[in-house]
C-alpha cells in the first residue's frame, strides 16, 4: 500500500507538469494505422453514458471489444444496471452505426475490491483514493489486453469531467511502460472535440440509466447525505411558508 503523501506528490507533479494534448496524440496515433486495417482494442468501460462517444471517435479505426471491470460500484444492482445500459447502447449501435463491439464481463467482487480503497475512505473525489481506483481497473483491463494479444488499450475514463485526462494518461504511460510491452496504450482526451456534449446527447437519444454517483462506498454516502440534506432544506422551507400561511 502506498502512503497518501506519495499519492499527493504524484498527483501534484502530474498536474504541476506542462500539459499534454493527449487528443493531439490520439490523432497522430490513428494516423498511423496502415489504410484498411483495424486494430484491436480493449477498451475499459464503466457504463454506457460514458462509452456513446469514445465509440463513435474509436469504432471507426479500430475493432473494438469493451472490457467492463467495475467492482469499485457499490452496490450490486447499481453495477448490474450500468452493465445493463451499456448492453443496450451496443445493441442500439450496431443497429444504427453497424458497430460490432464485444463485451466481456469479469468476476464482481466490490468487498474485496474495497480492501484497497479503504485506507484513503476520507480523500476526497479525484485524490488519492481515486489514483488508486483508476490504476487498479486500468491494469486489469490492460493485464487482459496483453494477455489476449489485443493491439491496444485504452479506457473511457478521460471522458469524465470529473477525472483529470493528463492523471488517467500518465497512469497509461506508466502501465505500458512497466510491464505491458505487447499492448500499446492508446492516449486519449474524449472530452475534446465536443465529446462531452454529443455523450449528453446521445445518452437523451438512447434513453440511457444516467448514474448519480461515482461508483464506490463513498460516494454513494456522499450522495444519500446530499439527497437527506436536500430534503430537510425543501422540509424547512415548506414549513416556513406554513407558518407564515398560518399567520395571515
Ligand atoms: S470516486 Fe469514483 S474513481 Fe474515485 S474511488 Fe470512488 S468509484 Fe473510484
Amino acid at each position: 500500500m502506498e502512503s497518501s503523501t506519495t499519492l499527493r506528490q504524484w498527483i501534484f507533479d502530474t498536474l504541476k507538469a506542462p500539459k499534454v494534448n493527449y487528443y493531439q496524440k490520439s490523432l497522430e496515433e490513428i494516423a498511423k494505422i496502415p489504410a484498411g486495417q483495424k486494430p484491436r482494442l480493449l477498451l475499459h468501460a464503466c457504463c454506457g453514458p460514458c462509452s456513446c462517444f469514445p465509440l463513435t471517435f474509436l469504432c471507426e479505426h479500430f475493432d473494438v471489444t469493451i472490457y467492463y471491470n467495475n467492482s469499485n460500484i457499490y452496490l450490486e444492482s447499481e453495477y448490474d444496471r450500468r452493465r445493463d445500459g451499456l448492453k443496450k447502447l451496443l445493441k442500439d449501435i450496431k443497429e444504427d452505426y453497424a458497430y460490432d463491439v464485444r463485451l466481456i464481463v469479469p468476476a464482481y467482487d466490490n468487498a474485496l475490491y474495497n480492501k484497497d480503497l479503504a485506507p484513503y475512505a476520507d480523500a476526497r473525489e479525484g485524490g488519492e483514493r481515486c489514483l488508486v481506483c483508476y490504476r487498479k481497473r486500468m491494469k486489469e483491463a490492460y493485464d487482459f489486453a496483453e494477455k489476449e494479444g489485443y493491439d491496444y488499450f485504452c479506457t473511457v475514463m478521460t471522458i469524465s469531467r470529473q477525472k483529470n485526462s493528463q492523471v488517467l494518461n500518465r497512469i497509461g504511460k506508466e502501465l505500458e511502460e512497466q510491464d505491458h510491452h505487447k499492448t500499446k496504450y492508446f492516449y486519449s482526451d474524449f472530452k475534446k472535440n465536443n465529446g462531452i456534449e454529443i455523450g449528453r446527447q446521445m445518452r437523451i437519444h438512447y434513453g440511457l440509466y444516467n448514474q448519480l454517483y461515482c461508483g464506490c462506498i463513498y460516494t454513494y454516502q456522499d450522495g444519500l447525505r446530499r439527497q437527506k440534506e436536500h430534503e430537510i432544506m425543501e422540509n424547512a422551507s415548506e414549513n416556513e411558508c406554513l407558518s407564515t400561511d398560518s399567520q395571515k
